[in-house]
C-alpha cells in the first residue's frame, strides 16, 4: 500500500491522460513549476511528470501525460482505485515571479501537452496581479484540452492549431510575433512544451529584448541531483534541470545540445505501441 490512490483517470486528447491522484503532503508544499517523480512497478523507471495543479484542502494533485514510453504507456492503463508504487515530490524550484511583474502584460505559451503545466502558473500570476495572455498551440481541434479552464484564469486566450481546425492557423509563435509586431508591451514571457517550441519562442524574444523563462523537459533518471542524466549547458555551465531547474533563463539555454540529448533514447521511447 503505497496510499498514492488514484481518485480519477480520463482521457483529455488522444493519448493525454488526466490523472487525479491522493497525495496530501506533496498536495501541501506544491507550487507551480515543481514535478514529481512517479513509479507505476517495483522494476520500472521512475520519470518526472510536472504537476498541473493541487488542491490543499483535499490532498490531491493533477498529472497530464501523454502517452510515448514505456511508463508512460503502463500508466496509461492504470485505473481509478489502483495506487502508484511511489510518487516524490514536489521536486524541482517553483517558477520565479518577479515582483517587478505585478500589473505588467506578460504571455504565457504552452504547447500540446505542455498546456497542462501552465494553468497553475497563469493562476498563481493572475492572484498576484499579473495581465497574463495565454497562447495555446494544439497539432488540431482534437487535441485541445482546458480551454474553459484556461479561460477562467487568464485576462486573454489564443488557441492555434497547426492545421487551422480551430482558433489561429498556425504556431504559437506566428501569433507571438504578431503581437509583437502590433508593439504590445510585453514585460516577459513563460514557455512550456516541446523543446523545439520553446527554441523558436527564445528566438523570437532574443530579438525583441523580452525576458524569458521556459521549463525544460530533459531526460530524468533520479530527479534529485545525484545522477547528472538531466543535465543542460545553460550560459555555457552545466545545470542540473532537477536541482537547479526547471525553469531557466530561455536566452541563455543551449537547446541545440539539449535536442541532441533528448534524442539519445528515441529508438526505444518510440516504439510504445509495441508495449500494448
Ligand atoms: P506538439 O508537437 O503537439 O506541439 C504543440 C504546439 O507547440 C504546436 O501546436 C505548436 O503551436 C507549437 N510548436 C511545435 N513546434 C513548434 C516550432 N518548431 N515552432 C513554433 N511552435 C511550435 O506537442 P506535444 O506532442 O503535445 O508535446 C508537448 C511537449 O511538451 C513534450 O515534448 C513534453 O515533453 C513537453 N512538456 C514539458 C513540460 C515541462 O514542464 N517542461 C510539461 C509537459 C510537457
Amino acid at each position: 500500500m503505497s496510499n498514492f490512490k488514484i481518485l480519477e483517470k480520463y482521457l483529455l486528447a488522444p493519448k493525454i491522460h488526466f490523472v487525479l491522484v491522493q497525495a496530501p503532503l506533496i498536495a501541501k508544499k506544491a507550487l507551480p513549476g515543481q514535478f514529481v517523480m512517479v513509479r507505476i512497478t517495483e522494476k520500472g523507471e521512475r520519470i518526472p511528470l510536472t504537476i498541473a495543479d493541487y488542491d490543499r484542502e483535499k490532498g490531491t494533485i493533477s498529472i497530464v501525460f501523454q502517452e510515448l514510453g514505456k511508463t508512460t504507456c503502463d500508466f496509461a492503463k492504470m485505473n481509478p482505485e489502483e495506487e502508484l508504487l511511489d510518487l516524490l515530490g514536489p521536486q524541482g524550484n517553483p517558477t520565479e515571479i518577479n515582483p517587478k511583474l505585478i500589473g505588467k502584460n506578460i504571455i504565457i505559451i504552452g504547447g500540446g501537452v505542455g498546456v497542462a503545466p501552465t494553468f497553475p502558473l497563469v493562476r498563481r500570476l493572475k492572484e498576484e496581479g499579473v495581465k497574463v495572455t495565454s497562447i495555446l498551440g494544439f497539432r488540431s481541434k482534437e487535441y485541445i484540452f482546458w480551454e474553459d479552464r484556461m479561460k477562467n484564469v487568464s485576462d486573454k486566450l489564443i488557441i492555434t492549431t497547426n492545421d487551422g481546425s480551430y482558433g489561429k492557423h498556425g504556431v504559437v509563435t506566428d501569433v507571438l510575433k504578431e503581437l509583437i509586431e502590433l508593439g504590445e508591451n510585453i514585460s516577459h514571457v513563460f514557455a512550456i512544451g516541446p523543446t523545439i517550441m520553446m527554441k523558436s519562442v527564445c528566438e523570437t524574444t532574443k530579438i525583441n529584448n523580452i525576458p524569458t523563462t521556459v521549463s525544460l523537459n530533459a531526460l530524468m533518471v533520479c530527479g534529485m541531483g545525484m545522477c547528472g542524466a538531466c543535465r543542460v549547458n545553460v550560459n555555457e555551465k552545466n545545470q542540473f534541470t532537477c536541482m537547479d531547474g526547471p525553469d531557466f533563463d530561455g536566452h541563455k539555454v543551449n537547446f541545440d545540445e539539449l535536442m541532441k540529448r533528448l534524442d539519445t533514447y528515441k529508438k526505444e521511447e518510440c516504439s510504445c505501441s509495441k508495449y500494448i
